[in-house]
C-alpha cells in the first residue's frame, strides 16, 4: 500500500549484486511511487505458507532421493529438484508414497546455528552442487528434519511435515545422461477426499 492509497502487487525479491539491497520486483509499474516513499508492506500469507510447504517438502525429497542435487525451482504450486543419478528414473508412485509417508510421520522441522566450520569437517552436509551456502558471517543456517535431512538452507519451512498437506510426483523426466527431474504438486484430489 502507497501513501496515495494504491496497491501493488510485489511478484519476486532479488538482492542486488552491486549494492547487496533487496529488490523488490511488481507485476506493473507504480504510478504514484517515487523514490523514498514510505509503503506497508502485507504479506501473502497463502502465498508464503504454499511455499514454506513445498519448499519443506524439497526436503524431504532430499532424503527420499540421497543424492547431488544439481539444479531445482519452485512456485506456490509445484516444486522440483534435478538430482545426478546415474541409474535410470526414479518410480512416480514410490517417490509419492515415500513423500507422503515422511509428511504423514509429521516429523518436526528446526532450525540451528552452527558454527560454520562444520562444511569443513563434513562437505557432505551441502547437498546442492552448484550452491554453496555464503561463507563468512561464522554462523550457518541448518534445517533438521528429525532424523530425516539435515542441511544448511536460507528458506521458509513449516513446523511439522504434517503441514505440507498430501503430495503427488507429477513427472520424473530424463534431463541429460546423469540429471534426473523429479516435479513434486500438492495432490488437491487427496485433500478433497478426505475433506468428503
Ligand atoms: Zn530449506
Amino acid at each position: 500500500m502507497t501513501q496515495s492509497g494504491e496497491t501493488v502487487k510485489v511478484s519476486d525479491t532479488r538482492r542486488c549484486r552491486e549494492s547487496g539491497r533487496v529488490l523488490h520486483i511488481l507485476d506493473e509499474p507504480a504510478v504514484s511511487l517515487n523514490p523514498g516513499d514510505s509503503v506497508t508492506l502485507e504479506l501473502d500469507w497463502e502465498r508464503r505458507y504454499a511455499h514454506m510447504r513445498m519448499h519443506t517438502c524439497l526436503h524431504l525429497l532430499c532424503a527420499v532421493i540421497p543424492e547431488s542435487v544439481t539444479g531445482g525451482g519452485m512456485t506456490d504450486q509445484k516444486g522440483r529438484l534435478d538430482f545426478c543419478l546415474k541409474d535410470g528414473l526414479p518410480d512416480k508412485q514410490q517417490l509419492t508414497d515415500a513423500l507422503n509417508d515422511l509428511i504423514a510421520k509429521d516429523l518436526p522441522v528446526s532450525v540451528e546455528m552452527l558454527d560454520e566450520s562444520i562444511l569443513d569437517e563434513q562437505p557432505e552436509l551441502v547437498k546442492t552442487m552448484s550452491v554453496q551456502p555464503p561463507r563468512g558471517a561464522g554462523q550457518l543456517r541448518m534445517i533438521r528434519v528429525h532424523e530425516t535431512d539435515f542441511q544448511p538452507c536460507g528458506g521458509t519451512h513449516v513446523t511439522r511435515t504434517g503441514e505440507i498437506g498430501p503430495v503427488r510426483v507429477a513427472r520424473v523426466e530424463s534431463k541429460g545422461k546423469q540429471n534426473k527431474r523429479v516435479q513434486i504438486v500438492f495432490d488437491r484430489t487427496t485433500v478433497k477426499e478426505s475433506e468428503q
